[in-house]
Formats: structure tokens, sequence, C-alpha cells
């Protein structure tokens, strides 16, 4: 049974704390695109993680990890976070990299913080991980896949050939130092070293578990509108964030996706720039975004604030949507609970009319919240694990968002660590 956890909006939803605590009931957990540009945080008995390119099964001695071909791998970044959590008392993970995942290099690291410092006041807000000019080139076909790090002849060659067509960017584009061809070279030898003891043919891999019946959790980075086609293109991501594409980049068959678990969050928040319609300001956001998350609503990878904004419906069903969500994981309700009024963005006002569509980025600039107020409940609800028991107010801002989004909620989450889930029964037809 394959599953995935998949975010419905600009990531940050919680999908690290879900993940870790369905981690529990699997056997393999996979990451299958995206690299170390965003993290999950994650709060368990051994203390607070936050996980950049690991997946969040790691704290399960249980459990296989395994980094599919649709990421950007960071290797030394890898390296560095096993060190981090075994250092910190975790047992030493089952790790597996796909022979097909492609390489993040230094000179992709170097360009992502050239072409910003090009761009200036017009960049995109990268995090600079190197991810754009990652994909670029795996599309363009100059990426380096791992299994390439073993056949020295071939790497030699295409070290040469790659140097030659960034250099002309180092000295022209960006008058900087060049790559020296024969540097990248150790790097990349140090690279393969490093490496070497987790690679695996992951789909072949993947095939016998699910014959095997195994259970086998994809988990997502970022959400619905970081995806480069379904999202707020160009402020978006470089790899999809869709649980369809967790059949490419772990290598399964896409009918073998059975549950689509999609995490929102009970209010909003974004990083970097981009159409943000239900956004708040000032004292509101100012006072929201530190009540949020787990210790504030700051970057996991960056340490950037958030963007802060109420619940948008518009936004969150389309995202959900597009993930085929089977279920939806609603969390953080806790933080809402200090709000005498939670207002709620139930659609979108564009150059003179409503509409509850998700629409394209250019009509999305123009587009302002329609809000309507529900009561707040004014209580922590953290340590309530039967639906039931949620203070009334709590329960009809769950169902209100249910029927708005139309997806069924199936748990709750009301606070950062693994037991604070509380399972429904949807209502919806
Ligand atoms: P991800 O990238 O989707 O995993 O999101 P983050 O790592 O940004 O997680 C959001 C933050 O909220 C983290 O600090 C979590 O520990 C925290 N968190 C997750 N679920 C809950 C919840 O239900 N209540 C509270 N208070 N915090 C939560």
């Amino acid at each position: 049974m394959v599953k995935a956890v998949v975010g419905a909006n600009w990531g940050d939803e919680g999908k690290g704390k879900i993940t870790d605590m369905l981690a529990k009931e699997s056997d393999i957990i996979i990451r299958f695109q995206g690299g170390a540009n965003a993290g999950h945080t994650i709060v368990n008995n051994y203390g607070k993680f936050a996980l950049h390119t690991l997946p969040s099964g790691v704290f399960y001695s249980h459990t296989t990890n395994i980094i599919g071909n649709g990421v950007a791998l960071n290797i030394p970044i890898l390296i560095e976070e096993i060190r981090s959590v075994t250092g910190r008392g975790v047992p030493a993970p089952r790790i597996l990299v796909s022979d097909r995942a492609q390489i993040v290099m230094p000179y992709h690291i170097l360009l992502d913080q050239y072409e910003e410092e090009r761009l200036g006041g017009r960049s995109f807000g990268s995090t600079k991980s190197g991810i754009a000019p990652f994909y670029s080139d795996k599309y363009a076909k100059i990426g380096f896949q791992v299994s390439e790090l073993f056949d020295e002849q071939l790497l030699r060659k295409k070290v040469a050939d790659v140097c030659e067509i960034k250099n002309v960017l180092f000295a022209h584009l960006y008058r900087k130092p060049l790559i020296d061809a024969a540097e990248l070279l150790t790097v990349l030898h140090e690279y393969r070293d490093m490496i070497a003891p987790y690679v695996c043919d992951v789909s072949a891999y993947l095939d016998k578990a699910v014959r095997e019946g195994k259970n086998i959790l994809l988990e997502g980075q970022l959400g619905t509108l970081k995806d480069p086609d379904h999202g707020i293109y160009p402020m978006v991501t470089s790899s999809s964030t869709l649980a369809a594409y967790g059949a490419i980049g772990a290598g399964i068959a896409p009918y073998e996706i059975r549950q689509v678990i999609t995490v929102c969050k009970a209010y909003s928040s974004a990083v970097g720039a981009g159409a943000f319609v239900s956004e708040i300001f000032g004292e509101q956001a100012d006072e929201l975004r530190r009540r949020g998350g787990d210790g504030g609503e700051f970057g996991a990878t960056t340490g950037r604030p958030r963007r802060m904004g109420w619940f948008d419906c518009v936004a969150s069903r389309y995202g959900c949507r597009l993930q085929g969500t089977t279920d939806v994981a609603f969390t953080v309700l806790d933080v809402l609970g200090y709000l005498d009024e939670i207002p709620v963005c139930v659609g979108y006002e564009i150059d003179g009319e409503v509409t509850t569509e998700f629409p394209v980025t250019t009509r999305l600039e123009h587009a302002r919240p329609v809000l309507q107020s529900l009561p707040g409940w004014k209580t922590d609800i953290r340590g309530i694990r039967n639906y039931e028991e949620l203070p009334e107010n709590c329960r009809r801002y769950v169902e209100f968002i249910e029927a708005q989004i139309g997806y069924p909620i199936t748990m709750v989450s009301n606070g950062p660590g693994r037991e604070d889930i509380i399972y429904r029964t949807s209502t919806l037809a």
C-alpha cells in the first residue's frame, strides 16, 4: 500500500509532523522531489529536528528511508544530516539513495547566489541551495546522475564539457572566478566515496516492496501552490510538488498510490515573494506569527519570518484537488485558540467579480479576499484526543472549512508532538 503526504498550499503546513506520525506504521519512507531548500520540523522523543534532505522516517529503526530519483541530491548536506541525527542519539537510520538521483553540484549553488545578486530587487527569493540551476541542468541534459560518479572515464569527460559551458557564464555574465575542472573532479571523487554505501536501484527495490505488500510513504516537500505547473508560476519551486509526481520521482506505478493525505494548516503562511491573497499585516500578523507553529512561524531552513494570513478556502480547495486528496490532515488548530473571531477567506474578488476558483497568476495578482468570520473558541485545545471533546466553535470551524474545501478532514492536529492528533469521521457525503 502506497500513501503520499503532500501539502495543499505554500509549504510549511506541518507535513513533517504528519509524516513522522505515519512513519510509525510504514516500512519505507521516500523523498521524491525537491532538495535541501525546504525543511520539515519534527518534534519527538529525541528532541526537535529540522530535516532538509532526510526522509522523516529516520527516527524509527524499523524503517528504510529513501532518496528517490526525483530529488536534487546535495551529498555533503545529506551526510551531515545523517551525522547530526545520529549525533543526538537517534540510532543509525537505514538509508538508500537512487542510482538515478542527480547531484547538486558546487557550481549550482554558486549560480543560484550569482543570479540572485544579478537580479537584485527582482529576485525570486531563492534559498540559494542551487535548486533552480540544478533542475535547469537536469532538463538541459547536463546533470550528473549518482551512477555516473562510478564511471571515471565518463566523469572526466563530462566535467570538462560542463566546465566549458559554466565558465562562459561565470566569466561573461557574472564576472566571477572560473571553475577548475581538476578541482571539481576531486570534489566529485569525495562525493562518490561519501554516497557509495547508500546507492541502490530504488525503483527495482520498490517494485519488490510493493509486491510484498509493504507500507510505503511518499513524503512531499512544499505544497501545490509551489508546483511549477499548477502553482503561482514563476514564484514556484523547480520540481513538482504533487502526489502524482511521487510515482515518477520514486519510480513506482501511479496506480499504486492509494491514499493521498493532503496537509492543510488552520491558517496560512508563505515564504518568498508571490501573490498571497489572504495575507495579513502589522500587529495582527505579528501575533499569529509569534504564536504559530511550534515556537513561531520562521523558516526551518532560512529562519526567515513567514508571511501570515487567514485560512484560504479557494487556494486550499484547489490545492487539495490537484493533489488528488483522499484525506485532509488539518494542522496547528491549537494556535487559533486566542482569537475572538477567526476570519476565513471564502472567495476572491477579481475585477469586481467574486470567484471561488483559484485563478492563473496574472489574475491572481488582482485578487482581493472575501472574508467570513467565524466565532473563536478561546481555550487551549492541546491534549484533547476525541473530536467530540473539542469546543463546539472549534468543531464548527473544522466543519465549515471541510464543507468549503470539499475534501474530508480525517485528522486534526492540535500540537506539534506525534501524539497530538485527533482522528475523525468526515461528515462529507
Ligand atoms: P512542513 O514543512 O510542512 O513539515 O512544515 P513545518 O516544518 O514548517 O511545520 C510547521 C511547524 O508547526 C513545525 O514547527 C511543527 O512542529 C509545528 N506543528 C505541526 N503540527 C502542529 C500542530 O498541530 N500544532 C502546533 N502548535 N504546531 C504544529
